[in-house]
């Protein structure tokens, strides 16, 4: 590290490289050691965590120095945090790590590069592009680089909805503000609504469409909605279809919505934050048919994708559709560079400083190979389908959903509840798990009904964890 001599600030640079070197192997010792621990959480109470914080004195008049910052962090954060890549840590898509993610972080980190624009971010800029690029092909759109790197799904949906919107005022003029609507199914991701607020719309601008049993959209319904809507001189500018919903893993009929869409002359916007891994399955990328037809998809790469949070895709069908939403600065995008040929990411982009998360990806996939991704895809959803078979045929729980990705959902028989509230027992066992850091489950509702859930998306996780646990939760159920 680099001490600067008159305030005493550590910050680094050529000079702070031994430092650097010195400091970053002790962070990676803290870290790999804890990587060891069994548990997937060591159940400390929030008070007890809370009362450790607030007896520290977070900005000293003299600061601790980094290494005892680091040990701190190791044991008031790191000793207490969640293990993602427990086998059982399944409660939501959220994901244990390759390494080659882990290994870009270091990269990724050090550089500190911004992807607004290219004199922030040289050759960087072109990793992001040619990843589009790449991804685009696998989704089947024509050859380009319109697309880049967001936060997540939330600000991929949000853009896609922002796009859509800018589209309809701009070739449907007729339609005021008050006359558009956005439809999605019952099942999808709440960023849309959340989006449409963030867009000046209220919550009656946002139609659901209802989903089978299955949790897909029903397609007679969503055709009946858009023609009621023509009569009613509303417009919709946006259907939003699900490839993967969140909560149980269904994936709309993607081809049947496209043909509505264009029938209606509606954009369509497939969020596949969860679903997208498919187009890298070997066995189950049928099941994304029709995704090419989307005029833009959300895709997330810290779920599935094994990637580091933060790590998602927005990817735009038609890249004149950019020019929506371009707007210039002369300090950061000026026209010149884009006349000159200057990519300034900035342009695509609803954020502005940001991150090179694109690295990740890239290493990920150059490290593990297609092959190596489509066995860990077919495999988790071949999982899934395993643990359905086995609950469906047992005789304390019944299975709540179809599988079609790494989602399963159950819950305990009725006759196995006997006179116990269901809701009091299956948030007691998915707690008593959590606390003693065996497993960590999702805990949702379906057709009014206390739901337990799987997201087996970890490719360490075996059947047998998961029959262990089962077990484990006929057992508690004797103690509620
Ligand atoms: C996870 C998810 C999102 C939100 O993505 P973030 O990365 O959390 O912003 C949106 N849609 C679906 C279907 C998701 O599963």
């Amino acid at each position: 590290m680099q001490k600067n001599k008159v305030v005493g600030v550590t910050s680094i640079g050529q000079e702070g490289a031994e430092q650097y070197r010195t400091l970053m192997k002790q962070a990676v010792d803290v870290a790999a050691d804890w990587l060891t621990v069994d548990k997937m959480f060591d159940g400390m109470p929030i008070q007890t965590l809370r009362d450790q914080l607030n007896h520290i004195e977070m900005i000293p008049a003299k600061g601790v120095g980094d290494r005892r910052a680091l040990q701190e962090a190791n044991e008031y954060f790191l000793q207490h945090a969640l293990q993602v890549h427990h086998p059982l840590c399944s409660a939501h898509l959220h994901c244990p790590t390759t390494l080659a993610s882990q290994l870009a972080e270091v990269l990724i980190n050090v550089a500190n590069q911004s992807m607004d624009s290219w004199d922030q971010s040289p050759s960087a800029t072109l990793f992001e592009e040619h990843i589009i690029t790449q991804l685009r092909q696998h989704i089947g759109y024509a050859a380009g680089d319109a697309g880049i790197f967001t936060s997540g799904g939330t600000q991929s949906n949000f853009m896609g909805l922002l796009l859509a919107r800018e589209y309809c005022l701009k070739h449907y003029p007729t339609y005021q503000k008050h006359d558009l609507v956005v439809l999605c199914s019952e099942q999808a991701h709440f960023s849309v609504q959340q989006s449409m607020l963030l867009l000046g719309f209220d919550d009656s601008a946002v139609v659901t469409i209802a989903c089978d049993h299955g949790g897909r959209i029903v397609v007679d319904a969503l055709a009946a909605t858009l023609r009621d809507l023509a009569l009613q001189g509303k417009k919709a500018f946006a259907i939003v279809a699900t490839a993967g919903t969140t909560d149980t893993g269904a994936i709309d009929d993607l081809s049947a919505i496209a043909s509505l869409a264009k029938q209606f002359e509606v954009w369509l916007h497939i969020d596949a934050a969860w679903g997208g891994i498919l187009l890298f399955s070997q066995r189950y990328r049928d099941r994304l048919q029709g995704i090419e037809l989307a005029d833009s998809i959300a895709l997330d790469f810290h779920k599935q994708f094994l990637q580091t949070i933060s790590c998602g895709a927005f990817v735009l069908k038609d890249a004149a559709n950019y020019e929506l939403i371009r707007r210039h600065d002369d300090y950061l995008n000026p026209i010149e560079d884009e006349l000159e040929g200057v990519p300034n990411l900035v342009s695509k982009s609803i954020q502005t400083t940001r991150r090179f998360d694109a690295l990740k990806l890239w290493m990920s996939f150059r490290s593990i190979g297609a092959e190596q991704y489509a066995n860990m895809v077919d495999y988790s959803i071949d999982l899934a389908q395993q643990v359905a078979a086995y609950i469906d045929q047992s005789d304390k729980f019944e299975l709540v959903n179809s599988t079609q990705i790494a989602s399963v959902l159950f819950r305990i028989k009725k006759h196995a509840l006997g006179d116990k509230d269901s809701t009091q027992v299956h948030r007691f066992i998915a707690q008593l798990l959590f606390d003693e850091g065996r497993a960590n489950l999702g805990i949702t509702r379906r057709e009014g009904e206390t739901t337990l859930k799987l997201t087996l998306l970890n490719p360490h996780t075996q059947f047998e964890h998961v029959k262990a646990l089962l077990a484990t939760i006929e057992r508690l159920l004797t103690r509620c």
